[in-house]
């Protein structure tokens, strides 16, 4: 990629930060610099037209030189992140996954199904990043910190879970409880929940009380975990917030406040899911910007 951009005649300097951007009377724009392009390119340089592709960061103060430009900033928060639960039930199971859970913020409209994995630090898996990007701005307002409920068995209500139960104990009533995981859990999760149940490692079937019984259903279909901060910057993948797409033509990814400013990828108020969809999304835009580039007019003044 980069020998094809040289090819094209694009120059590039590394370790040379963009400053600020001063839009001119006569059109165009100066971009202050500072860093070890400044000896080849001088401290300022002059552009008919600007691409701003600086990427996302959650800090709101990173956009000032945007917001003085005349932009708004749709308030930046984390996304994609992985949920810390120092005091989790299920802190002897790092390492452990399962294919389809359904994670559920306490009190909240907040849910995502998708397979969890269990952490050193907590839980992580597609269906806790997914759910970290949906509720994003909801679980920053909450300072990272709820009550998350996992439900192992996603595909049963209570009542579906209970009936279930019923049943099994009729035709199993011999077996072992702890030593056969059922659902298809892992071994070692089963029998985590159904100690915590109260379940000793003999306990058949028909001898579970009620009270356990009663426990065993509740961890399987809500295991409570009290999440308190999630995985620290740098870890987490994109920035949601950024321009707001209402202030961009989405056709050339031009400023609709400053002609002649495009904007392309992240630093966009676009993000997305696991799966892909930020780099296509910075790709895309990074596309659309360069052709409308290449082929707008050039600013007679600037020229
Ligand atoms: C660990 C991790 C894993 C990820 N995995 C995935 C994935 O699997 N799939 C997916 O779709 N997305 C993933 N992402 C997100 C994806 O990387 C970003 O959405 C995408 O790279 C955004 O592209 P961008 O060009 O807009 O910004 P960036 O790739 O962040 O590039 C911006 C560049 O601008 C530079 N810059 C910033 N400010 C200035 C300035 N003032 N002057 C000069 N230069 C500046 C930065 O140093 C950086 O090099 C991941 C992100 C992380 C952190």
């Amino acid at each position: 990629l980069e020998d094809a951009a040289r090819r094209a005649g694009v120059r590039i300097h590394t370790r040379t930060a963009a400053e600020q951007i001063t839009a001119l009377p006569e059109g165009g724009f100066s971009l202050a610099l500072s860093g070890e392009g400044v000896a080849t390119l001088g401290p300022a340089l002059r552009a008919s037209r600007l691409l701003v592709a600086t990427g996302g960061n959650p800090k709101s103060g990173a956009y000032d030189w945007l917001r003085e430009l005349g932009h708004t900033v749709a308030e930046p928060v984390p996304s994609l992140f992985t949920f810390n639960v120092p005091a989790s039930p299920l802190r002897d199971l790092p390492g452990v996954s399962v294919p389809h859970a359904r994670v559920v913020i306490a009190g909240e409209k907040l849910q995502y199904e998708g397979p969890l994995l269990v952490t050193h630090w907590g839980v992580s898996g597609p269906a806790v990043l997914k759910l970290s990007a949906w509720g994003a701005r909801r679980l920053h307002e909450l300072s990272y910190h709820s009550t998350a409920l996992i439900s192992w068995v996603p595909a049963h209500t209570d009542e579906s879970l209970r009936s279930w139960v019923q049943q099994f104990r009729l035709d199993n009533g011999k077996k072992q409880v702890v030593a056969h995981a059922q659902f298809g859990l892992p071994t070692r999760l089963w029998r985590t929940l159904a100690e915590q149940a109260g379940l000793g490692p003999e306990t058949r079937w028909s001898e579970v009380p009620a009270k356990a019984q009663n426990r065993l259903l509740e961890l399987l279909l809500r295991t409570p975990l009290q999440v308190q901060g999630k995985t620290t910057h740098k870890e987490e993948f994109v920035t949601c917030g950024g321009i707001p797409l209402a202030e961009v033509n989405f056709k050339t990814m031009e400023s609709r406040r400053i002609p002649g400013l495009y904007f392309a990828g992240e630093v966009l108020d676009v993000d997305g899911i696991t799966g892909g969809f930020n780099f296509q999304a910075a790709w895309t835009t990074g596309f659309l910007a360069g052709q409308a580039m290449a082929t707008a007019p050039v600013p007679q003044a600037a020229a």
